[in-house]
């Protein structure tokens, strides 16, 4: 077990700046008018830092150094450009431990993610697009004997990049590493809950990147992202969110026509088929451990497992095993690194959690475990810690249908595949879903039948680089993770030649 020394302790791993400026065309940068807004850790509810508080002349300021560093950027071989992708994941890696803390202090989250998940995810997508770019060709169709069309690869120019506060590094490396390889040059907006673990990120890898090819402006939503996301100077804007603010997103880059990518909200189904508690192996384990997925990031993941589903037939069995594992979900310190469950990111998104519990209970929803907020002692006492809550209901009533956003999953049961697959796909979201089945048939059918971007079967929560990621429904649209991200990041051109000598 090791506790890891709060940022700024004499033993610490990291400080954080007492402020942050804005990073734009390769120096840090006052906002023009000069405001900040303080940082606030979850971990304690305290304040640590102050951060730029942006407008539209800041977003300004951005896209001239954008432009200016864009058409040099853009030209530049893939080889040169996958040479600086790698250079920021060797960085990074070199720095993981500092990443870490600074990503759990400024999130809540617990540094056994982060030093294992969140932050190894993020420097394995910088070498994954790294290699996508070298390996991506354009094509040639031969329209005649004379006559040839080639189909390049070109990139989009500068990009509006807008993200939320649940993974900061991990949301903003699934945007930088295919822009920037597929030879763009980008504006982005983190979140203002969690600006700080990103702003020490570029003092560690900022000076990798030409100046200009990546400006960060840190600001509210209205005041910072709008601007970004209205500007006629953007290619392309892409947006992780909550769903409300993804249509707005899409009200401003309509205005410039410009291509927009959603990755939003959802209400997963975990389906659990009666042949789990066949047998109890390894494998009935696994599926346990699948259900406390919930809680995993404190439930603050677009795809968190929100719904339980479970076959009538194991049904009172497998929600007192679950309750069981449940239980065992270690809440405490985030840098202490046996802790599981750490403090949700904000005090705003503590309150929201904590009134969708009293939502299911005055909805007649049954507290099977948790249904309290966790006071840790100390100076954790002032940290916005909430217990993993299970709670019995059904899929009619509100948290069943709404995103909570919390370590809270809603359990309800079916009879059979079809009753499954209905309950499944009654909701507005098509993000992700979970399916556990020893029968590989029921398994692959459930994974088709449902209305999601991401099925896991037999396993939850795992997010490979060479993964396609993305929602179905009002989750959202385009995809993240994968080489075929590179297309939302490029447009086509085509040469139409012909070589003949005479008319033809
Ligand atoms: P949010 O929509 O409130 O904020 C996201 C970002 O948008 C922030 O940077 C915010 O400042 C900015 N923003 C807010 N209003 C804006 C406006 N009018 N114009 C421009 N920018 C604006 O979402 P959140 O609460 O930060 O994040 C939680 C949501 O994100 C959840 O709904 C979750 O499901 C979703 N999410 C989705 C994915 C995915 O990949 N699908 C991943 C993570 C989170």
């Amino acid at each position: 077990m090791t506790v890891y020394a709060r940022p700024g302790a004499p033993d610490a791993v990291m400080s954080f700046q007492s402020r942050y400026d804005n990073w734009i065309g390769g120096t840090w940068t006052a906002p023009v008018g000069g405001e900040y807004f303080e940082n606030t850790t979850p971990v304690t509810g305290q304040a640590f830092c102050e951060v730029a508080r942006s407008g539209a002349a800041d977003v300004d300021l951005a896209l001239d150094a954008a432009h200016a560093a864009a058409p040099a950027w853009g030209k530049s071989t893939a080889a040169e450009r996958a040479r600086v992708l790698n250079s920021i994941a060797d960085r990074m890696e070199a720095n993981l431990e500092s990443i870490a803390v600074a990503e759990s202090w400024d999130n809540g989250k617990p540094i056994r993610e982060t030093l294992n998940a969140d932050i190894p995810l993020a420097i394995d997508h910088f070498r994954y697009f790294a290699g996508a770019i070298r390996a991506q060709e354009g094509s040639l169709s031969q329209i005649d004997e004379d006559t040839v069309a080639y189909h390049f690869h070109e990139p989009l120019g500068v990009v509006g990049q807008i993200i939320p506060w649940n993974f900061p590094i991990l949301m903003a490396t699934w945007k930088l590493a295919p822009a920037l390889a597929a030879g763009n040059a980008i504006v982005m907006k983190p979140a203002e809950q969690t600006p700080a673990s990103i702003m020490h990120l570029i003092s560690i890898i900022g000076d990798l990147l030409p100046d200009g090819v990546l400006n960060i402006v840190n600001g509210f939503g209205t005041e910072t992202g709008k601007p970004l996301a209205s500007s006629n100077r953007i290619a392309k804007v892409a947006f992780t969110g909550e769903t409300t603010t993804g249509r707005l997103i899409m009200q401003y880059a309509s205005q410039n026509l410009i291509p927009v990518t959603l990755e939003l909200g959802g209400k997963s189904p975990n389906i659990f088929f009666d042949d789990v508690l066949a047998k109890a192996d390894a494998y009935q384990d696994k599926a346990l451990e699948g259900f406390t997925m919930f809680a995993l990031n404190q439930g603050e993941v677009c795809t968190c497992p929100s719904r339980s589903l479970i076959q009538n037939t194991i049904y009172d069995e497998f929600l007192e095993l679950a309750a069981i594992r449940t239980k065992a979900v270690r809440q405490g310190d985030p840098l202490d690194t046996e802790t599981m469950i750490g403090a949700q990111a904000s005090n705003d998104q503590f309150e929201k959690i904590l009134s969708y519990i009293d939502i299911g209970k005055a909805e007649g929803a049954k507290v099977i475990t948790g249904g309290e907020r966790s006071d840790l002692g100390g100076d954790l006492s002032g940290g916005y810690y909430i217990q993993p809550t299970v709670f019995a209901g059904s899929n009619d009533m509100r948290i069943f249908q709404e995103e909570i956003f919390g370590p809270v999953v809603s359990v309800t049961s079916f009879t059979d595949y079809d009753d499954a697959i209905r309950i499944a796909n009654d909701t507005l979201y098509g993000l992700g879903a979970g399916v556990w089945s020893r029968n590989g048939s029921t398994a692959y059918r459930a994974g088709r039948d449902i209305q999601a971007g991401r099925v896991w079967t037999n396993t939850y929560h795992q997010y490979p680089a060479h993964a396609a990621f993305g929602g179905y429904k009002q989750s959202g649209f385009g995809r993240e993770n994968h080489r075929m991200m590179l297309d939302h990041y490029q447009q086509t051109k085509n040469l139409l030649v012909s070589y003949a000598e005479g008319a033809q």
